[in-house]
């Protein structure tokens, strides 16, 4: 038997190391509340390698008494509350008291503070937490604090850390969402000797948000201002042709806090209701105040999800603040305009499901029709019915007059019969006794990587009209970082400036309103981590994607045709090993069934 122990106070501070800073960038985010908190009104950060081998934040704010550094660097120790009560009415950043002591335990920290009172300043150095030096030190008002060599004494942890590229970028956005949350006050981001963010915290909201985002996305935002039952929401939106390829460009903050919140993000989006393209996102970023005792933030240890005491309250404010935002901008046609509607990639590498050639639903093997049949196909079709465009669509059946399947000369084809196309994105098949349905964009997405990976290239095109695309200072950073990947799946890149870029040449076959999407989604999947080929595999599959024939695309039969043969006669193309199924066959038998033709 094993016998009962209390852990000592180091290893329990390793452990809540673990909650706190999880990366450098959850270190730069405490100093940075720490330092807001403090009353600060300009801020630098400076990191070195992503953070992982220096971090530096200094501040202009009240500084911590001589008497008291020690004390800021143990576990539960907090200026900022005194009992539970103040929980309640509790504006600040952190009030658990615990990063203090959870990074220093697990990184060499030196501190350097003066609050204005005192003649002298306090320098103090830690090792794992443990004091090693103290003495009176001349310096300005405020604090530094410098964190040198991360997680030295967890190597599990050290060696979870992705790339320094990697790391920089997760730091830039948390510098990023502060500078945006915090108008009032002037943040300097320096990386590796480069100034890469500067605001002038002169109190302005698109100031603010231009120093991240470039000055032509900020003045091309709508501003939000509303009220609604006590609740005040403020903020910056983009209208629909601005949106975005994923969220990375929405951003809530409540009470000034950057949070998560499933309430907000739907009301928002709610608001453009039919606005958007299916797989596009508005440009979104709001601050929501309100009576701190109607929020808990002290859900999770990270501080980022946040819970309302009345959701649908919630719901409503930003519903209507946003609405009256895009609505009362002169740009209204372009809202009012219909949306084409458009399919994201099939790439979904965690449901990765078991090698199969068809979705079989032979009646004479046990399948559960509700489980299968409902699961995949009507979940599929119902999907298409939702999106706004399809509705209208009738199903479109192409002329199925003299469609007898001439054999191909490439591949040696089993005989079939293409019957049309449903809902513009399904090919229906008559195939011996089976009916089969296939997925135009999963087979050419398919197909589309299949040549990517033989070729190890990406066939690129030279654009008669070179595009310019403005990204966000991380998106920049991450295509700079990694031009050669670019390169590989077919993009020349070149800088613009404010972090806008040129593309002069883009992977053969794409459509140009698809190039920005692409450029993003491949910036996400670097920043994302994993070894090289994890990443690689990824983009292609990204690039094969956009290449491919939309859903709710009509095609021809000729296309219909090439599709059907590749996806019946390329086992490389049917047993797909990563996303949704390609084929999906009805047998005779179990069609005669549904009618009870047969028992
Ligand atoms: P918390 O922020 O939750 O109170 P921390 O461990 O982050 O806990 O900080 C502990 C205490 O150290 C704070 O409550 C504050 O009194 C003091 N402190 C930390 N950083 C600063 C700073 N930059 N300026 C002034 N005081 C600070
Ligand atoms: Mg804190």
């Amino acid at each position: 038997m094993s016998r009962i122990n209390v852990l000592d106070i180091e290893t329990v501070n390793k452990i809540a190391a673990g909650e706190v800073v999880e990366r450098p960038a959850s270190a730069v985010k405490e100093l940075i509340e720490n330092s807001i908190d403090a009353g600060a009104t300009k801020i630098t950060v400076e990191i070195k390698n992503g953070g992982i081998s220096y971090i530096r934040v200094t501040d202009n704010g009240s500084g911590i008494l001589s008497g008291d550094v020690e004390k800021a660097f143990l576990p539960h120790s907090t200026s900022k509350i005194s009992d539970i009560k103040d929980l309640e009415t509790l504006y600040t950043m952190g009030f658990r008291g615990e990063a203090l002591s959870s990074i220093s335990s697990v990184s060499h920290v030196d501190l350097l503070t003066k609050t204005k009172d005192e003649l002298y300043g306090t320098s103090m150095s830690l090792e794992g937490g443990k004091v090693v030096s103290k003495q009176e030190a001349g310096c300005p008002d405020g604090t530094t604090i410098a964190i040198s060599n991360l997680f030295y004494n967890t190597p599990a942890r050290f060696n979870f850390l992705k790339k320094d590229v990697t790391e920089a970028s997760h730091i830039s956005d948390v510098v990023s969402r502060m500078i945006i949350g915090n108008p009032n006050v002037s943040i300097k981001y320096i990386s590796s000797g480069r100034e890469v963010m500067f605001s002038p915290g002169n109190g302005s909201l698109r100031d603010a948000y231009a120093s991240v985002y470039g000055l032509e996305l900020a003045n091309a935002l709508k501003e939000v201002n509303y009220d609604y039952e006590g609740i005040k929401v403020t903020g910056l939106v983009g209208l629909t042709h601005l949106a975005r390829a994923n969220r990375n460009m929405q951003d809530f903050y409540v009470n000034g806090r950057w949070v998560k919140s499933k309430t907000i993000i739907h009301a928002a989006e709610q608001a453009y209701k039919t606005m958007l393209m299916v797989g596009k996102y508005p440009i979104l970023l709001l601050n929501i105040s309100l009576d701190a005792s109607k929020t808990d933030v002290n859900v999770h240890p990270s501080k980022l999800e946040i819970k309302f005491s009345d959701e649908r309250v919630i719901h409503s404010a930003v519903f209507w603040a946003v609405q009256n935002a895009i609505l009362s901008s002169d740009k209204v046609k372009e809202v009012e305009d219909k949306p084409k509607v458009s399919i994201t990639s099939t790439y979904t590498p965690k449901q990765e499901r078991p090698k199969q050639a068809f979705l079989d639903f032979n009646p004479e093997k046990p399948v559960n029709f509700d489980e299968i049949f409902k699961k995949e196909l009507v979940d599929i079709f119902k999907k298409q019915e939702e999106k706004p465009v399809a509705k209208q669509k009738e199903m479109a059946f192409a002329d199925s007059g003299n469609l007898e399947m001439e054999q191909t000369k490439a591949v040696p084809v089993t005989e079939f019969k293409v019957i049309g196309q449903i809902f513009n994105t399904f090919i229906i098949i008559q195939r011996g006794q089976e009916m089969l349905l296939i997925d135009q964009h999963a087979v050419h997405e398919r197909i589309n990587y299949n040549e990517i990976v033989k070729n190890a290239k990406v066939k690129s095109q030279v654009l008669l009209m070179p595009e310019s695309i403005l990204l966000s200072a991380t998106e920049h950073s991450v295509v700079f970082q990694n031009l050669s990947v670019y390169a590989d799946m077919g993009f020349e890149i070149e800088d613009f400036g404010e972090n806008n870029i040129i593309v002069r040449s883009a992977p053969d076959g794409i459509d140009v309103s698809d190039i920005q999407n692409t450029i993003i989604e491949i910036s996400d999947i670097i920043k994302s981590g994993g070894n090289t080929e994890e990443i690689y595999d990824r983009a292609r599959f990204s690039v094969a994607c956009k290449k491919a024939i939309k859903a709710n695309h009509k095609i021809d039969v000729k296309e219909m045709e090439y599709l059907a043969s590749v996806a019946l006669n390329d086992d490389s193309v049917r047993t797909c090993p990563h996303g949704r199924p390609v084929v999906i066959s009805f047998s005779r038998q179990f069609i005669e069934k549904q009618f009870k033709r047969i028992v």
